[in-house]
């Protein structure tokens, strides 16, 4: 199988959150089954380049149809931690990824709309003709539209496409003109509600809503979020939509990279362990309290690892870190907001608890104190409103650090409560709680902190039974493959 993934990000060269995780730890599984796998990025000036390996020119010349003209891109090639990567860099007055940053400007839509079309306009060009292109979130989703309608007549009739949405909250909402703007011919066309015109908005276009009518299959990132999109609000307008392709639409739970997150060789924690060597997470907890400047006290470390964004439940997380001071523990967050007022407010509360030698807030990405993080601390919180999938829970788990969660989308489908759920109990991993709000999660991090101090060796027994999961991406790429074999035949 010959499979080109085209996305907005891949660990650990441009990441902002889970997406580039699955990219990455997808594409590697894909490899270490014997397929091939290429991945298509933008280049970014603000990417990691001290991750890519070999980096050089691949294609010069690339010229990309454009709003009526085109527009000269390069096409870099390099490895990034043994994945094939090209990287789009196009020479145009609009800078598309030379900002500074990977998203959060005016002109998003068009930036990836580009972006789709130029990752097309380089397979045709160079003679990519994989099995499959695999699609991920808004910003490729109208690349399957642009494949049917102008590539396949051009050179590409055979290639098919698997989308996958990792959060539905985000799916390209724009002006029609866009699709104008990449060659489409009639854009009025498209702006009708059984195509890509948006549900929600009159006179706005939906790139989501293009990938669910002209991707061959499409997936999210948990089975229980397949089920909550289609009959919750948790579709974000999609719910019609989704009904119509429900033949062609499941829930693949994520992967966790076992080479990257790995207790026993990482190099980002000061001691490895496994679960027969449990103890030695202790050194980790230490080395962290000693990076952070936090008391050296056998208090229960409580930890949030994230995306600052009203999706992870913020008032939860600042609640819990009072609540968890209050209560003899100490609390860690490292994250970074999209929104400026989210990180000011993160700001304030850092500098009113900047004396306190119980509490640490990192505002910033930080993947090497991520790592020191999921090894050192005791509990780590995941209060989300919705969550399609979460990696943080599985990371944790697999650092042996006791996940408590709201149950909400593939939360629901990775962490089974230590009192309630029911599984037998050495199936159990963690603590789990219903509503959003701080009763809920007050209800699931007393128990989680009572067991940490008067039942220190169950809850040793809960670690250990967090790291005896399976969470790697051996499953989900059998299932991955299983729909490539499906619309590699139609
Ligand atoms: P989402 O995709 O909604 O951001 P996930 O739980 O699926 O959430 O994935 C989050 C990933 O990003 C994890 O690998 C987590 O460790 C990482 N991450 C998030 N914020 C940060 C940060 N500020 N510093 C380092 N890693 C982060």
């Amino acid at each position: 199988m010959y499979v080109v993934m085209v996305a907005s990000e891949c660990a650990p060269v441009a990441k902002v959150g889970g997406l580039a995780d699955v990219v990455y730890g997808l594409a590697r599984e894909l490899e270490v089954r014997g397929h091939s796998v290429e991945i298509i990025l933008p280049k970014y000036d603000c990417m990691r380049y001290d991750q890519v390996w070999g980096l050089q020119v691949t294609y010069e010349n690339l010229w990309v149809p454009w709003d009526g003209g085109a527009v000269p891109c390069t096409v870099w090639f390099g490895f990034a931690h043994g994945r094939k990567c090209f990287f789009i860099d196009p020479q145009s007055d609009h800078f598309f990824f030379s900002r500074g940053a990977y998203y959060g400007f005016d002109d998003e839509a068009l930036r990836f709309a580009f972006f789709s079309k130029a990752a097309l306009e380089f397979m045709l060009k160079s003679n990519k003709r994989p099995d499959v292109i695999h699609t991920h979130d808004w910003q490729t989703a109208l690349l399957p539209v642009l494949l049917y309608d102008l590539y396949a007549g051009a050179g590409m009739p055979r290639q098919r496409v698997c989308h996958t949405i990792h959060n539905f909250k985000h799916q390209g909402e724009t002006g029609v003109h866009v699709l104008g703007m990449v060659g489409l011919p009639d854009p009025g066309r498209y702006a009708a509600r059984d195509r890509l015109g948006d549900d929600r908005h009159t006179s706005t276009i939906n790139f989501t809503k293009g990938a669910l009518l002209y991707s061959n299959f499409i997936t999210t990132v948990s089975p229980h979020h397949a089920w909550e999109v289609r009959h919750t609000d948790q579709g974000f307008g999609l719910g019609n939509a989704l009904y119509r392709q429900q033949d062609k639409f499941g829930g693949i739970l994520n992967g966790l990279d076992y080479e990257m997150w790995n207790p026993q060789i990482d190099p980002l924690i000061a001691a490895r362990y496994d679960a027969g060597s449990i103890e030695r997470k202790g050194d980790n907890t230490r080395a962290l309290r000693h990076r952070l400047l936090l008391r050296d006290e056998q208090r229960p470390i409580i930890a949030y690892v994230g995306r600052l964004d009203p999706q992870k439940g913020l008032h939860l997380i600042r609640h819990t870190l009072y609540h968890a001071l209050a209560n003899g523990a100490q609390f860690v967050l490292l994250g970074a907001g999209s929104e400026r007022g989210i990180n000011e407010e993160f700001w304030h509360i850092k500098r009113e608890l900047n004396d306190n030698p119980d509490c640490h807030l990192e505002i910033g990405f930080d993947e090497n104190l991520a790592h020191l993080i999921y090894a050192g601390a005791d509990i780590m919180i995941v209060p989300s409103l919705f969550e399609p999938c979460g990696l943080t829970q599985m990371i944790s788990l697999r650092y042996g650090t006791v996940p408590v969660v709201r149950a909400v989308g593939g939360l629901e489908d990775t962490v089974f409560d230590w009192d309630f759920d029911p599984r037998p109990r050495e199936q159990r991993n963690g603590f789990v709680f219903e509503h959003f709000d701080t009763g809920g999660i007050d209800s699931a991090m007393d128990r989680a902190l009572g067991l940490w101090r008067h039942a220190p060796e169950l809850f040793r027994r809960l670690q250990v039974q967090g790291m005896n999961y399976d969470y790697s991406w051996n499953h989900p790429g059998h299932h991955y493959l299983q729909v490539y074999e499906f619309i590699r035949d139609r």
